[in-house]
């Protein structure tokens, strides 16, 4: 069909069937050709199957080449994906299906009868996928894949529900148009100087964000290739990386790869190191760049907007910042205090369309001049760098005063033999709220409540500093590595009221 020029996944597979798409864990490499033959006979099985444009497909598989080839069949056929992490157990699945309302789920044989129980109520189908080829899908599809046709969509047409991490709350699904995808792809191609030499080391999940709409589609778009890792593991990136030329990551993946030796070899011929989804420490930026001479780029967004800033590809990366607005996306600081702190409101070609099926949550996180409140606060530098300061809803009042926690917690974290710390708002009587600190001694560290209050007492003023301390093992954290501060204050508070 000729009216496919909008449909994402025409840009998403080339021309040149011989370049290669994808290594395989294994050590096989799949070509470009070969991958789209895969989603054009899951296209075909899909659309046999009865799934329409603009039908949802809920995917519950292990990452995988299949399921790379899964997601753009998907698209192939006009509906709408939606990734759902597998680690969720059967009373959180149920929550996604029904939410959803998906034509079809598609999970691994093992899982089959269990998904089966949750969506025949539903009335949601099941089909399966399995690396060995023994999946419904694979069975049910074409052997020979006439089925080469890309429905025609709109920009303006769902491509994607993402669920949000979860971190504030419950999973919200952020509709995603192939007009925003694309844009965002594009962008970020260009701002990073993307090109088909490039070899991706490709760890996180592909049912966030940064994995699918970031790691993937900015390679596929390039034509690069990647390295398609099931899941994060320090002894696997780090013998990927000298094949690499650019590693995505979390935070945690280069304070983990900081373990490694010979680090600085390994990354030779590593030309970009992109953290995003959690805030980078200013101290693992450092020691990064004096351990491989790379500085970390940090960039920033988040399931509803896809990226909204990056620091730099030439120029100036700034630790402590998530860069400059990428082109196309508007950036302002709305309500801001003395220090120029405020929320951050967002507009731009990459912004979704909404929150599926609830229009009242839509309608109050847009301003009537139709930028998105991002539920972050932050400031704009002097030189247009964006700070993260925060999220909103972490933000404690206590006695009148605002305290930012990240600010506390930086404060906490010079000192030695302190790991990680998270600070949070607990209810209090008389003061609305009071600050409480969590904190992760180093391993062996002899550290106590009182060196901690000496640290601080020279550092922030009193207001900010922490009423009460807890010393634990490690912080609480979600699939995306990012602290859960509702998970502490309900800890906590309840710590307090059964005291
Ligand atoms: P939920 O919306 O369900 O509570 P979530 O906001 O964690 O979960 P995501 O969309 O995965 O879900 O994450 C986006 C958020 O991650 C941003 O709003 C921001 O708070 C945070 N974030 C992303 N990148 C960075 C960064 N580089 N530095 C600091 N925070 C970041
Ligand atoms: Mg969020």
């Amino acid at each position: 069909m000729s009216h496919h020029g909008t449909n994402l996944v025409s840009h998403l597979l080339p021309e040149d069937r011989e370049r290669t798409a994808i290594h395989l864990p294994g050590g096989g490499v799949v070509g470009y050709g070969e991958l789209a033959d895969l989603s054009a006979r899951y296209a075909g099985a899909l659309a046999a199957a009865g799934v329409a444009p603009g039908d949802r497909l809920i995917a519950l598989t292990q990452k995988s080449l299949r399921a790379v080839a899964l997601y753009l069949a998907t698209l192939r056929v006009g509906a709408v994906y939606v990734p759902i992490n597998p680690a969720y157990t059967r009373a959180e699945l149920e929550y996604f299906v029904r939410d959803a309302r998906p034509s079809l789920v598609v999970t691994d044989p093992a899982r089959e009868e269990e998904l089966a129980l949750v969506c025949g109520p539903l009335s949601a189908r099941v089909a399966t996928l399995s690396e060995d080829g023994s999946g419904s899908l694979d069975r049910d599809a074409d052997p020979r894949p006439a089925e080469h046709d890309i429905a025609a969509r709109e920009s303006d047409d769902l491509a994607a529900i993402l669920y949000t991490s979860g971190t504030t709350g419950r999973s919200k699904g952020a509709m995603l148009t192939h007009g925003n995808l694309l844009a965002n792809a594009q962008t970020l191609k260009s701002a990073w100087e993307y090109t088909a030499d490039d070899v991706l080391v490709h760890a996180l999940p592909i049912f966030h964000t940064h994995g699918l709409f970031v790691g993937l589609n900015v390679s596929l778009l390039s034509r690069a290739s990647v390295i398609l890792l099931p899941k994060f593991d320090v002894a696997a990136i780090a013998d990927a990386l000298p094949r690499a030329t650019v590693l995505m990551g979390v935070p945690t993946y280069y304070t983990r790869l900081l373990e490694v030796p010979d680090l600085r070899a390994r990354c030779a011929g590593v030309r970009l190191f992109v953290s995003g989804s959690a805030p980078l420490l200013t101290a693992t930026h450092t020691e990064w760049r004096e351990r491989t001479g790379h500085a970390i780029l940090e960039r920033y967004g988040m399931t509803e907007t896809t990226m909204l800033t990056s620091n730099p590809l030439h120029g100036e990366r700034r630790p402590g910042t998530v860069g400059p607005p990428l082109p196309g996306v508007s950036v302002r600081i709305a309500d801001a205090d003395e220090n120029g702190v405020g929320s951050i409101q967002v507009a731009g070609p990459n912004v979704f369309r909404g929150y599926w099926e609830m229009p009242e949550k839509t309608a109050s996180e847009f301003t009537t001049d139709g930028f998105f409140i991002t539920g972050d606060l932050g400031r704009i530098d002097e030189d247009g760098y964006v700070q993260i300061v925060g999220r909103a809803k972490d933000l404690v009042i206590t006695g009148g005063y605002n305290v930012y926690p990240k600010e506390v917690e930086t404060a906490i974290d010079a000192l030695d033999g302190v790991a990680e710390s998270a600070v949070f708002g607990v209810p209090d009587p008389d003061f609305g709220e009071q600050v409480v600190a969590a904190i992760v001694p180093e391993e062996g560290a002899a550290i106590d409540q009182s060196a901690v209050e000496r640290h601080l007492a020279e550092r922030l003023a009193r207001y900010k500093q922490p009423r009460e301390y807890v010393f634990v093992d490690e912080l609480p954290r979600n699939v995306m590595g990012k602290v859960q501060k509702t998970v502490l204050r309900e800890t906590y508070a309840r710590a307090e009221h059964a005291a």
